[in-house]
């Protein structure tokens, strides 16, 4: 198919300095917790969205020191010349297809403890690091600073050499020293790098003077700046300071990157921002430079693409995560294909591989993160290896993944869901608040596998176990999914809550699906997840007295991972939601419950009409339980295998349909990136 002329525009190339960018696609820099430590993984998941188009691909944060390190997260090195052919891998992976490589090179100064090299940490000012850590930093001399150039020089040289076309100077996300010296509240000094805007912005202005002076001849010199904190005026704001150290720099650099600050604002989730969210912040800059400008928005729509560019507002089209979702997106709007794009839902499940530090994945996209490991591209998979035929029960994320990559490669695939939707609990789930772009994962798969004539979907079908084995299919893949307990039973209850009486309990799946509870209610969440908060949510905007209880010490706890804690929680508290945190459940009598401190033991009695237990998921077997014996290859896939993330039952699913005629490997199933063995 050709390609839209209405997108031709996004196909434009764009001169950057002295390298000119093949299109409009810009994969600006993001963590993926593959960094230094998988650096194989990482060269080949960045190699393969070259492959897909995107015209420009970066780096994450590259520590240019050993006296700012990370440890604990796994960021890119380029501390010294033995960290070159790490990176050098990756640039000849995008420059194999076409695309210019990028890099970030960061000093995180009071924002980094340096736990690896001991080094004490250095800032604008003597005070706390960032992190909970109990670690000062020191402040910056002046011959700390010279060092501090220095070191930029050296990684912007080292850069040129492992063959960057890109080299960033990074001054975002709250994070880098460049950053701290901007803000007035963290730079406190008096001689000529603190006090006015001017003195504060000198070392950026210095670092961005010196890079361009080592390697401006044939490298563009990128800016990334905060333009906006989103704290008003007590922080850099697009309507103030923002706005004026652009307009200070605004023809130094070859590239403005703007964006806004910190990375939970950055990389807000759907629940709580719209695609396009940093628009209004960012518009600005063009105005007032004439260097072409890259911003990011969570931007999947080619029109809204198309609009930003018509507008004036960017230049060149940032993604991290749609990049991540479908690291073919380019090529697809390219092919006149736009159906075919899997859009990022927004839910920050990838953010939490830098987090938790492992390899970054993806609920869109299974293959994020095993590109090299398990060879798994995004969009190949090799076809059938025998003419057989599949029954998946159960059209969830899994079940539709499972028979979209079977049906990629060529199997005869039947699909049946015993509802009328497909979708499974992301139809479900994706109805509570703020959740509605996480239909996508359905969208998507729901799409793809219409356009097969090889798979064939029943809805409203219900199976039993004598019509799945009338189906005479070679394999059974059951896709059937769970159902949330009621007990209480759970991380913290061993053992059903005392008095436990289906009366005064109420399961999420009922809640989900339209029941009213009695008030006041009381929800528990052992989960730590997203449920319960959501449902909090819902539940008090439909005008009930919701008392949300929790073990954890604050709400949606495991949400720190995907930066939206703070937000849940200031949500719950503006609604009024009542929030006890740091209690178990202890007994449940008619109209109350009694909660224990996790601490003292101490009760409290709160009246409860109805209880909520958000604790586990009981895996839906009965399928496969009657089956046994009774047929050749049956598979349990995703949440009737083992309830978890939406993500971890598409990756369930794929990989069911990748491995499936493969021989069984004898151990590790995947390759490894073992350390450098120096065994001396
Ligand atoms: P997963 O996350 O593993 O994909 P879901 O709970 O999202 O699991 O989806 C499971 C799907 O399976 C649901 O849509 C459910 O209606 C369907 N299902 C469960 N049991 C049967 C059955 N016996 N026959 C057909 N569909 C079923
Ligand atoms: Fe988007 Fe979620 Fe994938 Fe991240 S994990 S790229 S937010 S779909």
């Amino acid at each position: 198919m050709k390609r839209d002329p209405r997108f031709d525009v996004l196909f434009e190339p764009v001169k950057i300095g002295p390298v000119t960018a093949p299109n409009r696609f810009f994969q600006v820099p993001h963590c993926n917790g593959m960094g230094h430590q998988y650096p194989s993984s990482m060269a080949e998941m960045r190699g393969v969205k070259a492959e897909g188009g995107w015209g420009v691909v970066n780096t994450e944060e590259c520590e240019i020191s050993h006296t700012s390190e990370l440890s604990g997260a796994i960021e890119s090195r380029l501390w010294d010349d033995d960290d070159i052919p790490v990176l050098r891998k990756m640039v000849d992976k995008i420059h194999a297809h076409g695309g210019l490589a990028g890099i970030e090179p960061a000093h995180l100064g009071a924002g980094a403890a340096n736990n690896y090299s001991r080094e004490v940490p250095m800032g604008p000012a003597a005070r706390p690091i960032d992190l909970l850590e109990p670690v000062h930093a020191r402040r910056m001399d002046k011959s700390d600073i010279k060092a501090f150039r220095k070191m930029h020089v050296d990684a912007a040289v080292r850069s040129k050499k492992a063959g960057f076309d890109i080299v960033y100077v990074y001054a975002g996300h709250d994070m880098t020293t460049l950053m701290h010296f901007l803000q007035s509240d963290r730079n406190d000094r008096t001689d000529e790098y603190g006090g006015s805007l001017e003195n504060r912005v000198r070392l950026l202005r210095e670092v961005i003077e010196d890079t361009k002076e080592a390697i401006g001849d044939t490298c563009a010199v990128a800016v990334r700046l905060a333009v906006d904190e989103m704290r008003g005026k007590s922080g850099i704001s697009s309507d103030g300071e923002g706005r004026e150290i652009v307009e200070m720099l605004a023809e130094l650099p070859d590239l403005w990157d703007v964006n806004v600050s910190g990375w939970e604002n950055d990389s807000a989730t759907s629940r709580f921002s719209d695609e396009g969210f940093q628009t209004d912040y960012i518009r600005f800059v063009k105005q007032v430079t004439t260097k072409p400008v890259v911003g990011v928005g969570r931007f999947t729509s080619p029109d809204a693409m198309v609009s930003l560019i018509k507008n004036g507002v960017l230049d060149l089209i940032g993604a991290a995560r749609p990049s991540i979702a479908d690291p073919f997106l380019p090529k697809k709007i390219d092919e006149g294909r736009v159906e075919d794009i899997r859009e990022c839902i927004g839910c920050n499940i990838c953010v939490t591989g830098d987090f938790l530090s492992h390899p970054m994945r993806c609920t869109q996209n299974p293959t994020m993160g095993e590109e090299w490991r398990r060879g798994w591209h995004p969009e190949r998979i090799a076809p059938k290896s025998a003419d057989e035929s599949f029954l998946i029960v159960g059209g969830g994320p899994s079940g539709l993944e499972a028979a979209r990559a079977l049906g990629q490669r060529g199997y005869d695939v039947t699909l049946a869901e015993r509802s009328d939707t497909l979708g499974g609990r992301v139809q479900i789930e994706s109805q509570l608040p703020g959740l509605n772009q996480w239909r996508r994962v359905a969208d998507y798969r729901t799409y793809q596998i219409s356009q097969m004539a090889n798979v064939a979907t029943y809805l409203n079908s219900s199976l039993s176990v004598d019509q799945v084995l009338e189906f005479e299919a070679d394999h059974i893949v059951l896709a059937t999914g769970s159902d949330w307990d009621t007990t209480g039973i759970g991380r913290n209850n061993r053992r059903a809550i005392t008095g436990f009486n289906s009366d005064t309990v109420m399961s999420v799946d009922a809640i989900c699906a339209g029941a009213t509870p009695v008030g006041p209610v009381v929800i528990f969440d052992d989960d730590y997840y997203y449920m319960a908060g959501v449902l909090a949510e819902k539940l008090r905007n439909e005008g009930h007295e919701v008392t949300y209880v929790t073990p954890a010490a604050d709400v949606s706890h495991w949400t720190h991972n995907t930066m939206e804690q703070t937000r849940i929680q200031a949500r719950l508290m503006e609604i009024g939601v009542r929030i006890i945190p740091l209690h178990n459940l202890a007994t449940i009598h008619a109209d109350s419950v009694d909660l224990v401190c996790m601490y003292t033991d101490r009760i409290q009695r709160i009246q409860c009409g109805t209880l909520i237990p958000v604790a586990m998921r009981n895996p839906r077997q009965t399928l496969f339980a009657e089956l046994q014996g009774r047929a050749k290859s049956v598979t349990l896939i995703g949440d009737c295998n083992a309830p978890g993330t939406i993500a971890a039952a598409v990756y369930a699913g794929h990989r069911f349909a990748r491995e499936l005629g493969e021989e069984a490997v004898e151990g590790v199933p995947f390759r490894r990136e073992l350390p450098a063995l120096s065994l001396d």
